[in-house]
């Protein structure tokens, strides 16, 4: 099949490219952390190219997720398409479920027309906060949206994770970036839609297309030039990069084998074994949600939950 590239029916989104994508593969690269759904993402968007009868190469890393690591996917599709990875600078867009994953590959991104669709959330590593007092500094990426829009022409950073948390799903935030990304690809908008509806839980596919609606909408209403003059709502939603907030650990007390780790790792001294041997969050109010014990239960019985 062959079809061209162009800004869809946004007149904010640039084209990704003008060649036929049939002659030249466009290269996609969806990042994120581990639990955020960088593979659903990828998955959505490999099965429509698929569907849309191009050939689709895709490779992904997700291994270390659990452990802190950063989860990618490559997605390649044209007419025909030889090697799985994107080489450095070749992306025609780069998509980011969290800020700081989306800096961290923007070499990846093509330099002059490269696109950059990002989730304004930030997940702070555990090891980025050096200091563990409550509300102390932490290494996490200082680039501002503002900053970024300074160097990449056409960077779309939109508080995806809050504006689907508000639609009453927080997940739906990849789908909202779906639909910032159908704005850069001429696919017909129904069958984005029919591919999400088959990746989603079909109780929430409601939300999800309402989240797929708002990501489109965004980057209609997108201002680059109000966000320039530092107006926060150049997009409507927020512009700047926020922490995402974590609640309290939560132990799956039938997981946990009593190994101790997190017992002695936690540097706040909040967890202990109880008479079963089962951790417990024995002093909660030292807690500061820095995660190490989640990462380093090897039997995933502690957990964090997003707070949103
Ligand atoms: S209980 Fe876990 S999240 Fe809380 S301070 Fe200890 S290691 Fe960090
Ligand atoms: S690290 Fe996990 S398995 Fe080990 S004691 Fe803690 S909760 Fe239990």
């Amino acid at each position: 099949m062959m079809t061209e590239l162009n800004q869809a029916s946004s007149k904010n989104a640039q084209p990704v490219a003008q060649t036929q994508v049939a002659k030249v593969p466009v290269n996609v690269l969806i990042v994120g952390v581990g639990g955020q759904g960088v593979i659903m993402v990828s998955k959505v968007l490999a099965s429509l190219c698929q569907q849309q009868g191009y050939e689709v190469k895709q490779s992904e890393v997700h291994g270390m997720a659990k452990r802190g690591g950063s989860v990618f996917s490559h997605v390649r599709f044209g007419e025909k398409v030889y090697s799985p990875t994107i080489p450095v600078g070749q992306a025609d867009v780069l998509v980011a479920l969290e800020w700081a994953e989306g800096l961290r590959w923007l070499p990846y991104l093509k330099p002059e027309t490269g696109i950059f669709i990002a989730d304004t959330q930030k997940i702070v590593p555990p090891f980025a906060c050096r200091d563990r007092k409550h509300g102390a500094a932490n290494g996490y990426a200082k680039e501002t949206v503002a900053d970024i829009s300074q160097m990449i022409s056409n960077c779309y950073a939109a508080d995806a994770g809050t504006t689907a948390a508000e639609l009453g799903n927080a997940r739906a935030a990849n789908t909202l970036l779906l639909g910032m990304l159908s704005t850069t690809l001429d696919f017909p908008e129904s069958e984005w839609r029919d591919i999400i509806s088959k990746f989603v839980p079909p109780k929430t596919i409601d939300i999800n297309m309402q989240a797929f609606d708002q990501g489109r909408e965004w980057v209609e209403r997108y201002d680059p030039a109000a966000l320039a003059q530092g107006q926060a709502e150049a997009g409507s939603v927020a512009q700047q990069p926020h922490q995402v907030q974590f609640e309290l650990p939560v132990i799956t007390e039938a997981w946990c084998k009593s190994c101790d780790i997190c017992v002695k790792f936690c540097p706040e001294r909040c967890l202990s074994l109880n008479e079963n041997q089962v951790a417990e969050l024995t002093k909660p109010e030292l807690c500061t949600l820095c995660r190490i014990c989640e990462r380093l239960c090897p039997d995933f019985a502690i957990s964090l939950n997003y707070k949103h």
